[in-house]
This record gives C-alpha cells, structure tokens and sequence, in this order.
C-alpha cells in the first residue's frame, strides 16, 4: 500500500506497456506503487470464466482494487425494447462476472435520452436499473453499479441525474468523472470552492453511501459547446486542474479511489499520485 491511507490510483484499461500479458499487467502495477485497475470491458465482456477467475487471482495477489467499465453499448432509454433489454442483459453479465474478477465498481454509462424529455428517460432508466438489480444484484457479491457523470450535455448524466438514480436504486453509487464535469461545465471548475462545492453536493445528498466509495475518474479533456469532445493527458494545458481537488480531498480526509483515462492511463495514474505525495510533503 502506498503512504496515502487508503486513497487508491490507477489505470483505466491495461497499460499499454503490458502488451495484453496479464501477469505483466498487474506486475507493472506492483511495480509502479499503484493500487487500482478499472478493467475495460468497454466494447462487450467477452471473456470465458476462467480468464474473469484468473484476472481476479492476479489482483488479489497484487493487492489490486478492480473495477470494470461496463460496454459503451448501453442505451437504458432506448426507442427499441429490444435494444433497452440487451443494456439490461450488458449489465447483469458484468454483475455475475464481478466476483470472478474481484470487481466492486461497475462503470456505465445509461445512455442518451433518445429523443424523449430528460424526465421521461429517466422512468425508464429508473425502471431498468431497478429491474437489473433485483434480478442480479446479489450476483455481483457486493459491487455496486456505478453510472457516471456523462461528457456530452445531451446524454444521461448530469450531477442531478446521477445523484437521484442513487438515491432511488440501492445498487447505485455515483462516479464522478472530474473532466467530464469541467467539460459540461464549460471549464467552470476552477478552484477549490468550485471542487467544495460540488462534493458537498454528493455528500449532503448521499452520505456514507458517496463517502464510503468514491470512485473517480479524471484526465485533461478537450469540449464544445456540447460538451466533452476528446479526452487529453493530466500533466499539460488540458484542465481540469485537479491540484484544488487533492488538497480538498486531503483537507476532508476523503479516501476515493482515482481511475486514470489519460491517452496514457498509466502515466494519468502516476499523475495524481505525485499531486497527493507532493501535498503530503508540503504538510511535512
Ligand atoms: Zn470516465
């Protein structure tokens, strides 16, 4: 473990470095003093049992904390039943292969609004998410489905979206992707206050259930008026400037985990690490 308590970093996807070798990857893991991997499973979870199992024995060896991405093919509010009911299907499989893997996060995205008011998408997103979770969730052994602030200001996301499906679905807890937030805010997130702001939000609404697993996401992005349009590295022009966040996080004694999806998540990872240790020594 590293010498910030139980904050956790890693990558989003295995590094590339690894070259898809897992036993390389949760070695370079080991090797780089990271504690975190959010498996990609972002174009479907095709996968035997047995590599979930051994991916799952690597981590634990490791002492790594995992987490899945869910498939990016996920239209919860979907105009066709048929289409509404596979995203449910995408998210029950995660669910079963959670504890295979060690997975306690799963990451998703719901989807866009399909043409219906933003409150109509979100009955029906409502409905489906509830109907996955009777069904699956004691499958996932104690993992959470973990929605997540959405980058584009037309998709299902916002703070206030994501923040009620937690509150009315019991296997909800929200992930809060730092450059997806800075690009639905046109860049408004510039300080301290702002990164304050925003967790008490989270806080006052969810309590323990936020605090007790924050998951967060974070790289440099690039956005347009209509929101997220490319995601950059951590340690160049690209906000959002995450040094506000860490000292707010150190001030609050927060513990989240930060999932990396820099270009180079590794190197993402590393990042924010350094701004913690940094912060650490400054207090010394
Ligand atoms: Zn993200």
């Amino acid at each position: 473990m590293n010498n910030l308590g139980t904050l956790k970093f890693g990558p989003a996807g295995y590094p590339a470095e690894a070259k898809g070798n897992l036993e390389r990857v949760f070695q370079i893991l080991s090797e780089a003093d990271l504690d975190a991997l959010e498996y990609a499973a972002v174009y479907g979870l095709r996968m035997s049992e047995e590599k979930a199992i051994s991916i799952g024995k690597a981590a634990k060896k490791t002492n790594i904390t995992m987490s899945m991405h869910a498939p990016y093919y996920i239209s919860l509010a979907s105009k066709r039943e048929d289409v509404r009911e596979r995203s449910r299907e995408r998210l029950i499989k995660a669910l079963k292969f959670a504890p295979l893997m060690g997975v306690k996060r799963i990451v998703f995205h719901a989807g866009g609004y399909s043409g219906r008011s933003p409150i109509e998408a979100y009955r029906l997103i409502l409905d489906s998410l509830q109907e996955v979770w009777n069904t699956a969730g004691h499958h996932g052994n104690g993992a959470f489905l973990a929605p997540e602030i959405a980058g584009k200001l037309k998709a299902f996301g916002s703070v206030e979206e994501i923040i009620r499906i937690c509150e009315d679905v019991e296997g909800c807890i929200p992930t809060i992707d730092w450059a997806h937030m800075y690009a639905r805010r046109q860049g408004e997130i510039e300080g301290k206050e702002d990164y304050a702001k925003i967790l008490g939000i989270f806080e006052d609404r969810l309590g323990e259930k936020f605090t007790k697993n924050m998951h967060f996401h974070a790289s440099g992005i690039i956005y347009t008026k209509a929101g997220e349009k490319a995601h950059r590295p951590l340690d160049g022009k690209w906000g959002p400037d995450l040094l506000p966040l860490a000292e707010i996080i150190r001030e609050g004694g927060y513990k989240p985990t930060f999932i990396s999806e820099t270009p180079d998540s590794l190197r993402g990872a590393l990042y924010i690490k350094y701004l913690f240790e940094e912060l650490e020594k400054a207090k010394q």
